[in-house]
């Protein structure tokens, strides 16, 4: 087993909205503690790497330079709307968003180059900005920055993209709904009970890039009985995609508990998904994964789940000494 970049810093505790949002800190900060009561900082496989500031050239590989400029102003104000209700504008949200998408960047060049065979980077996944817009919380969206770098960079041909956030990954999805090189499976709880209201099973790629895409919708209140079968589904076809680089956004919103979604798994989904997905990422693709935090708006949720994709990658130890309650 190889080594697993964690990113880990300030700059990136401040993508959080202000006045009780449900995006705020504390789910960032539960994860922190249970990365430690479960010893994980201890595990030699695990290196801290520092947040990443991406460039304005960096940003518009995917985004609009009218949009990057409009997410400038507005970080300036401080204060207004940067879509059309979710999404507030604070002080240095620029900033906050860039250091996002600067890690997810820097933790693709980490796991090209070999540096590292795993990455996690617990605030991103922000899966629902457009090109030219923000959308349910998300400013920039790191994935389409990062497919976009990878193929440009190191030309790759078969990037893969899993989304097990409740919610359908439009932002991604939808943007590369016509590239033939850019795989995505995406299940998520049924887009006629819950925002963005997309993502159906007939959807599977343009007629530029057919079968590239994969809608898995599940019923509200789904378990992990539903989940863990729905994934073989999406290991068949993450196996067909033969991926170069597997970029995985695994968030917590799934759980039960989240106060904005309905669905009932707990953070075994979690493990399973990552599990699968570590087994073929070193079969085909010489492990490389970044992982993505994404959505999870109850904190117990998104320590428990999001430890247990680091775990998963670690390999078979789950004999940890403590475990935090919410994990037992
Ligand atoms: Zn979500």
């Amino acid at each position: 087993m190889g080594d697993i970049g964690l990113y880990y810093g300030e700059e990136l505790l401040e993508y959080a909205f202000p006045n009780g949002h449900k995006f705020n800190k504390e789910r960032v900060k539960s994860f922190w503690e249970a990365v430690q009561i479960l010893g994980l900082l201890e595990r030699r496989e695990i290196r801290l790497l520092k947040p990443v500031l991406a460039s304005a050239e960096i940003l518009e590989l995917f985004h609009t330079k009218e949009y990057i400029e409009f997410v400038r102003r507005m970080s300036e104000i401080g204060s207004g709307l940067l879509d059309y209700g979710d999404t507030p504008a604070f002080k240095g949200v620029f900033e906050a968003a860039s250091y996002v998408v600067g890690s997810v960047v820097d933790a693709v060049d980490r796991v090209m180059l070999g540096e590292v065979e795993h990455c996690f980077i617990p605030v991103a996944g922000l899966h629902h900005a457009r090109r030219g817009r923000a959308s349910g919380f998300c400013v920039f969206n790191d994935i389409g920055v990062a497919i976009n770098y990878a193929k440009k960079k190191y030309n790759l041909k078969r990037i893969l993209y899993v989304d097990i956030d409740a919610h359908h990954g439009d932002g991604v999805f939808y943007e590369f709904y016509d590239d033939p090189l850019v795989w995505v499976a995406d299940i998520h709880e049924d887009g006629r009970y819950l925002y963005p209201g997309t993502g159906f099973r007939e959807e599977t790629g343009s007629p530029k890039a057919p079968n590239t895409k994969l809608n898995i919708p599940l019923p509200p209140g789904s378990t992990d009985r539903e989940f863990v079968e729905a994934f073989k589904e999406v290991e068949e076809f993450v196996i067909k995609a033969e991926p170069e680089l597997i970029l995985f956004q695994c968030g917590a919103d799934g759980l039960e508990g989240d106060p904005i979604t309905h669905l009932r798994y707990t953070y075994r989904a979690h493990r399973h998904a990552a599990e699968v997905l570590h087994g073929i990422a070193h079969k085909l693709c010489k492990g490389r994964i970044v992982a993505t935090g994404g959505g999870g708006y109850n904190e117990n949720n998104t320590a428990a789940a999001w430890s247990a994709v680091l775990m998963s990658f670690l390999g078979p130890s789950w004999d940890m000494p403590t475990s935090p309650g919410y994990m037992l």
